[in-house]
């Protein structure tokens, strides 16, 4: 039984949110405000955090889950600093309790904070009758970090500037994939500065400011509008990938051995270190997950389809 279980008419609400897969994730150059402009296209998928907000003296922060004792539960946790910005815009006293179910890898790359942030908003803004509009909440989000805004909306999406900047994107179908979840995570920054690193290293000269501004694939738009797992295999593509290698090599050898178990690609997913594999059908993502559980390349492998519903409310007393 969990702690939304055992609340007895004290009120609660419990909001549901998705991991992001970047299928896209290109990286410009770097801005004077030290943030990098990207075209990044994200798809959701079914890998999901729950937060839960109680009536308490707050905020305070709980959390749950096999990677539990990595979520910070002080002020620098993503969920309270959201608590946090919905109360002050509404002048109100930030008090709640926060319960993260965490279920998406810590420092992972699958969004994981930005997550609990999106869900910690609209959790709040129920329990609190705040009746936010959403473009406020997208703002909110946008203020919080680059993918908070993603984690609300959900489904598929460009986001440009650092991330932030959504268009929805239609989808044609759901597209299964394995996840290898590796042990400990990547910094994000740090991917960053290995990226701006690597290319300084190897670019003749160019400074990683002078990156030209990237553009969406339209070979990926196109597979992503008809579900042709397929043609999306041969669009995905991680300038980050190179960075979080650099940084882990042994990922290398995760991203072929998913290969080999029969996916149709291989990537890793944002600044990484959760390699992510695209695959045929669930049956094909089913036998990927078991073979690479048992080839002792990752902690262990959890398959999900995308795209995947943004942050929503799925139980409330
Ligand atoms: P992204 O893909 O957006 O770059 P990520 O998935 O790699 O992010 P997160 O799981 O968001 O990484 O965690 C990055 C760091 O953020 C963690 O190491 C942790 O210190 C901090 N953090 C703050 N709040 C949270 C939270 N609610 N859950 C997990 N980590 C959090």
């Amino acid at each position: 039984m969990n702690d939304a279980e055992h609340v007895n008419g004290a009120g609660y609400v419990t909001v549901r949110v998705p991991a992001k897969v970047n299928v896209q994730l290109s990286v410009g150059g770097l801005r004077p405000d030290g943030f990098h402009g990207l075209a990044n296209v994200f798809l959701a998928v079914g890998l999901y955090d729950e937060v839960t907000a109680f009536p308490a003296d707050g905020p305070q922060v709980t959390a749950e889950g096999a990677d539990a004792a990595q979520v910070p539960l002080d002020e620098s946790n993503l969920a309270v600093r959201a608590a946090r910005l919905l109360a002050s815009r509404h002048g109100l006293a930030p008090d709640v309790r926060l319960h993260i179910a965490k279920d998406i890898p810590v420092a992972g790359g699958m969004a994981g904070g930005s997550a609990d942030a999106a869900g910690a908003l609209v959790a709040c803004d129920a329990l609190w009758g705040t009746a936010t509009s959403r473009d406020e909440l997208l703002a909110m989000c946008a203020e919080l970090g680059s993918d908070v805004p993603f984690s609300l909306v959900g489904g598929a999406a460009l986001g440009r500037g650092r991330g932030e900047l959504l268009t929805p994107l239609e989808t044609g179908g759901a597209f299964h994939w394995v996840f290898a979840v590796a042990d400990g995570g990547l910094s994000t920054p740090a991917v960053y500065r290995e990226c701006d690193r690597l290319r300084e290293a190897g670019g003749g000269g160019a400074t990683v400011e002078a990156v030209p501004e990237p553009e969406a694939s339209g070979a990926l738009l196109e597979a992503l509008r008809g579900g042709d797992a397929r043609a999306l295999a041969d669009a995905l593509s991680n300038d980050l990938q190179a960075a979080a290698v650099s940084l882990r090599p042994s990922l290398a050898d995760t991203l072929k051995a998913g290969e080999a178990a029969g996916a149709l690609a291989a990537l890793v997913s944002g600044s990484g270190p959760t390699c992510a594999f695209l695959t045929e059908d669930a049956a094909s993502a089913e036998a990927v997950a078991a073979t690479l559980r048992a080839s002792g390349h990752c902690r262990t492998a959890r398959t999900a389809t995308g795209p995947a519903p943004g942050a929503t409310v799925v139980r409330q007393g």
